[in-house]
């Protein structure tokens, strides 16, 4: 533990934002950076507590106190070594992860927690940028192949740890480039898109084997799919289309098939007037948004908020994405609604320290404009010539019945809300099962996704599963961690 006082004597300062009216300009990441000094400064905070909380709570296990104390001495190499050993790619979480630690950060209980998602991102740009990460390919290789599908942070994670085991890995992704929804999903704004492309490099170097725009299986892989490169309903979607490969050849030419495809079904709203224009897909709008900025958009029909009314249905960060990418579109004005309350500031007592506590979350992007609704519910969408003019909605409370919250609808709180362009971002259901999962004949689970059991194994003791696929619908640090779990159990099991 670097300063035993540092707690007592310095106060959290979080890396901050570009000024709105500068970044609401363009696509760059919103979020700046400390200087070196203040960065140790805050690594500093570091209690080294007797139980670290932070540790029991970051789904990958990271070592919080071990580096903060490198990094407070400005170790940066001992710091990164560190963290490296848990976590493969700081570099998404550092921007990206919701911080599960912090909210299980000792300090928090009585004061502000240690800035560790920040502390994490200076330390992998740091060893980046003073040339610690140099390709390590494994020492030698143990003669057997692992096909993984889908290159997304489980697959990535799944394929980094099984490489460097020894093991030869080729990624199929039926997408243009690798990353999943890391980069045809979170905006650049929050995640610049030459910070993956840097990782492919190294894990390229280091000897796994990409193979791009390849589908696995017949039918469409799911969401975003209206958008993405050969999909059959816009086929070609720019310049190639996706090459597309039989799952049962992958089964029989590799000693394992790994299956990282997602949860990429979308919850659809099924009201009247669901079938007018300008009602789509928050991942599509989102989507071609990061594939413009990619240049790969040629022969795609463009979704843009310029000019319209803006209505964006689900409260999530989906939403939040689309509110700032709506706004920087040149949106008049973007409306945000949710069914459920408006979460409160502070933890309840419901959810005490160390828990994860469902507060408010007020992203970057709720800051740079828009009005945002809670406890509305839709009725209707409205139109014009085929196209969506307004949604009918209506107040509800929420009432506690044995325990469980009931949805109830408040006696003429009507009202409407102008729409000419309205992005559901409610969510996703499971995998998507048409496809790989059917073509292998996998057995979903109740909530249909792929049922793994024991470790990772699917119904197919050849094929196993991880990630959203297989969990549902989560976040990138629990893919990346489920990524490497999977690693682990196919490096016992071959
Ligand atoms: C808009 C948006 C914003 C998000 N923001 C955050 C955030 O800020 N923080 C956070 O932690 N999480 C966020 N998430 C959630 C997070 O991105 C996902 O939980 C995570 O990407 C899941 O990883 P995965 O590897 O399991 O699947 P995915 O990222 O979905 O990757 C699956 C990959 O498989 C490919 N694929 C599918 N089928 C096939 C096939 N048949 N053949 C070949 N390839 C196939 C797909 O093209 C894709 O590349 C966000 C999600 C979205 C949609
Ligand atoms: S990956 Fe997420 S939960 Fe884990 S230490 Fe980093 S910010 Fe915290």
């Amino acid at each position: 533990m670097g300063d035993p006082r540092g707690f007592l004597k310095i106060k959290r300062q979080t890396s901050g934002y570009r000024p709105v009216e500068e970044r609401i300009n363009d696509y760059s990441e919103v979020e700046t950076r400390l200087s070196d000094d203040d960065r140790r400064a805050q690594a500093a905070r570091c209690m080294d507590c007797g139980v670290p909380f932070c540790h029991w709570a970051c789904p990958v296990s990271n070592v919080m106190p071990e580096w903060q104390d490198r990094l407070f001495r400005g170790d940066w190499a001992g710091a990164w070594a560190i963290l490296e050993d848990r976590n493969p790619f700081p570099e998404f979480t550092g921007r990206v992860c919701p911080a599960l630690c912090e909210a299980s950060c000792v300090l928090g209980a009585n004061d502000e927690p240690v800035t560790i998602r920040q502390n994490e991102l200076a330390v992998i740009e740091r060893a980046f940028e003073t040339g610690f990460l140099i390709p390590r390919p494994p020492k030698y290789r143990n003669g057997k192949k692992v096909a993984v599908v889908g290159a997304g942070p489980s697959g990535l994670s799944a394929a980094y740890y099984l490489n460097r085991a020894g093991f030869q890995v080729t990624l199929y992704e039926a997408d243009r480039r690798p990353g999943g929804y890391l980069r045809y999903g979170i905006p650049d704004f929050k995640l610049d898109k030459s910070f993956i492309d840097r990782r492919i490099r190294l894990m390229e170097a280091e000897g796994v084997i990409f193979r791009n725009n390849t589908r696995i299986g017949t039918a469409r892989y799911g969401f975003g799919a209206k958008y993405a490169a050969g999909s059959p309903e816009k086929t070609g979607g720019g310049s190639e289309e996706a090459r597309i490969l039989d799952p049962r050849d992958l089964e029989s030419s590799f000693d394992l098939v790994l299956l990282t495809i997602g949860a990429r079904e979308p919850r659809d709203l099924a009201i009247p007037g669901r079938e007018l224009g300008g009602i789509v897909q928050a991942l599509d709008f989102l989507s071609l948004q990061n594939r413009a900025l990619a240049g790969e958009t040629s022969g795609l029909e463009p979704i843009t908020a310029y000019g319209k009314q803006v209505v964006v249905i689900g409260g999530g960060d989906t939403g939040a994405d689309c509110v700032g990418t709506a706004n920087r579109q040149g949106a008049r004005k973007v409306t945000q609604i949710e069914v459920l309350p408006k979460p409160p500031e502070h933890r309840s007592d419901e959810e005490p320290w160390p828990l994860w506590p469902k507060v408010l979350k007020t992203s970057s992007s709720h800051l740079e404009g828009g009005e945002r609704l809670w406890s509305v519910n839709t009725r209707a969408f409205t139109g014009d010539g085929g196209q969506s003019k307004a949604l009918s909605c209506c107040r509800v409370d929420w009432i506690n019945r044995d325990g469980r919250f009931v949805m109830t609808e408040i006696p003429g709180s009507g009202f409407e809300v102008p729409a000419d362009l309205v992005l559901l971002a409610m969510g996703f259901t499971h995998v998507v099962q048409q496809g790989v999962v059917a073509d292998l004949g996998l057995e979903t689970d109740e909530r249909g996704n792929v049922r793994t059991r024991g470790s990772f194994h699917t119904s197919n003791p050849k094929v196993w599963a991880a990630g959203d696929s297989r969990r549902g619908a989560s976040l990138v640090v629990h893919a990346i961690a489920d990524g490497r779990a999977a690693a682990e159990a196919i490096i016992r099991s071959l």
